[in-house]
């Protein structure tokens, strides 16, 4: 059971979040279900037990460096290892408002979760990936936050948050060493609470075009962004 591979996905309790988890468990990893409410969280490992799925929960809000910082402690002890990290929470926070007449706190509240979220989350959890040598890290982002993107108005803190994720994941990819691979993803436009329900795509559809990154060999990309396999522009 040593050789098992575990895999965390943060916002794992509900949407696209969720449907990782699952679909890691059946490709027989062990997944940590994060989320930072712990009886959502909690209900939804459960469900996915009662399938017989690998699949346990752990309180994180990645608002919170203090709860990560816990969260990785418990990992490193309970596990030892950590193959593949989805850095999938996030919210939309926009009002269809102007960056300049936005509530900063709309703003601030969205970087914090997308961008600084991901980045504290990466943080402390890529010291227990450099133990092994190995690791996959993806940062689900969107499309909304490419550069050709950015004229739209109206949903400038989210696309600004991811934006910046997308900034990340390339510089982060330039400074880790060893077999650890950062990708950016966009899942598409996916029926969930943040999609809404005239979404075009399953979550299942999302999962799939985001999971192969989990298992890419040591040759595959690193600081690449991907939509549906195929590296698209920043
Ligand atoms: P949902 O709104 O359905 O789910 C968001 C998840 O993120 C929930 O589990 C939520 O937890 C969690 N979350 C939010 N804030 C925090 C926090 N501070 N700490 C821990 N968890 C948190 O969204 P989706 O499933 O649609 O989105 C998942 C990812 O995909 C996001 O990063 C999103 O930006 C991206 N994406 C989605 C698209 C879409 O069309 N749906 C398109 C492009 C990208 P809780 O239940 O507690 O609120």
């Amino acid at each position: 059971s040593k050789d098992i591979k575990v895999a965390l996905v943060t916002g794992g309790n509900r949407g696209i979040g969720y449907e990782l988890v699952k679909q890691l468990a059946l490709k027989g990893f062990k997944v940590i279900l994060a989320s930072r409410d712990p009886e959502m969280g909690h209900e939804a490992a459960q469900k996915l037990k009662e399938s017989n799925l690998d699949v346990s929960f752990l309180v994180m809000d990645v608002d919170n460096q203090e709860s990560i910082r816990q969260a990785a402690i418990t990992v490193n002890e309970q596990y030892e290892r950590l193959d593949v990290l989805i850095n999938n929470a996030g919210v939309y926070l926009d009002e269809n408002e102007k960056l300049l007449t936005i509530e900063p706190s709309i703003l601030e509240g969205t970087m914090t979760t997308n961008f600084f979220g991901a980045y504290h989350v990466i943080r402390s959890f890529i010291p227990i990936m450099e133990k092994h040598g190995y690791g996959r890290i993806i940062n689900v982002s969107s499309e909304y936050g490419a550069i050709g993107e950015m004229s739209y108005q109206g949903v400038g803190a989210y696309k600004l948050s991811k934006l910046a994720l997308n900034g990340l994941t390339q510089l982060l990819a330039a400074e880790i060493n060893g077999d650890i691979k950062i990708n950016a993803v966009c899942p598409g436009w996916v029926s969930t609470n943040m999609g809404g329900p005239s979404a075009p795509r399953t979550p299942k559809q999302a999962a799939d075009s985001i999971l192969w990154l989990a298992t890419i060999g040591p040759e595959g990309h690193s600081g690449r962004f991907f939509r549906d396999g195929k590296q698209i522009p920043w």
